[in-house]
């Protein structure tokens, strides 16, 4: 397996206010541990500049407008209750789009099999027209689209393993069957969505996890949903939505998983892409809040993409 990472010292430049725990020591602490001689085969690439047209995909202009004037210059801005923007966090938020898209590019074109996305801010709640949950724009979602639209996928799944659920995801492509949107979160957690009810055009399928649950119940529902609804809609691309906050470390939720099941998961995730989507696979960092848990459970996903 080649796999690609991508990074970009100005995903640091995006400031949240003191305490916040969406903060750029994140990045440090993936960075130290890829620093690691196990890793030595990772083949590293500098994120490249997004192309703001491509925002559109999921984004109305209008939105994209009233994002780029919440930016300020200098200090730091209040885009929603926990989201917030200071002078470099556009040009943080393209060039995690540009990292992402690229990393559609580098997975269509053979230059790797899969790759990880070190990047922030994040972007699964952002939805259509709201930035919200430390998001500003849903990276996964334009991502999903620039397959669509550039490399002809006709079918994509996100799967996102976040402990949050990604409403952002689930509004964009509501009414879309090309792309199946596949959730693990706890229930009840913020923002509030995520139940199984909510299915979409067939294409959202939500597994919560009740508090204080761990192994067994998350991997349960990655067997009984998850890879079976992938299997039905053998995607030609999956993306991950890869946040590690349902770590039992993560001072966000209370659901208790290890290092070994985002090893579990990544490697189950892999079988799909072997067998659907000629292993094209990307997956993009979300939350984690506990620089010890991302930074093992990083290692753990990131070592099983490039063991296969
Ligand atoms: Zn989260």
């Amino acid at each position: 397996m080649v796999t690609r990472l991508y990074t970009h010292p100005i995903f640091l430049e995006h400031i949240t206010p003191p305490g916040h725990p969406e903060r750029p020591d994140r990045l440090r602490a993936i960075e130290r541990v890829l620093d690691d001689e196990a890793f030595a085969a990772l083949d590293r690439a500098e994120a490249p500049g997004g192309d703001e047209a491509t925002i559109l995909y999921a984004h109305p202009q209008e939105f994209v407008e009233r994002v780029r004037s919440a930016i300020p210059e200098t200090g730091i801005t209040r885009v929603d209750a926990d989201t917030t923007a200071s002078p470099k966090s556009w040009q943080a938020a393209i060039t995690a789009i540009g990292a992402a898209n690229a990393a559609v590019d580098d997975v269509y074109r053979g230059r790797a099999d899969n790759v990880f996305v070190a990047a922030r801010p994040p972007g699964h709640h952002a939805e259509k027209t709201t930035a919200m949950g430390f998001c500003l724009f849903n990276t996964a979602a334009i991502a999903a689209r620039y397959a669509q639209r550039q490399h002809q996928a006709e079918r994509v799944a996100i799967v996102d393993w976040d402990v949050h659920h990604g409403n952002g995801t689930q509004d964009i492509f509501w009414d879309d069957p090309s792309v199946l949107y596949c959730s693990t979160h706890q229930m009840p957690l913020y923002p509030g969505t995520g139940a199984v009810s909510e299915t979409g055009a067939g294409n959202i399928v939500n597994a919560p996890l009740a508090p204080q649950t761990g192994s067994e119940v998350f991997r349960d529902a990655f067997l009984s949903r998850i890879l079976p609804a992938l299997d039905n809609f053998a995607p030609d691309l999956i993306i991950i939505s890869a946040g590690f906050d349902a770590h039992h470390r993560d001072p966000l939720a209370e659901i208790n998983l290890t290092e070994d099941d985002f090893d579990w998961a990544t490697g189950q995730l892999m079988q799909r892409a072997g067998r659907h989507s000629d292993n094209r696979l990307v997956s993009l960092l979300e939350g984690g809040y506990d620089l010890q848990g991302l930074a093992f459970s990083v290692a753990a996903h990131v070592g099983r993409l490039m063991k296969g």
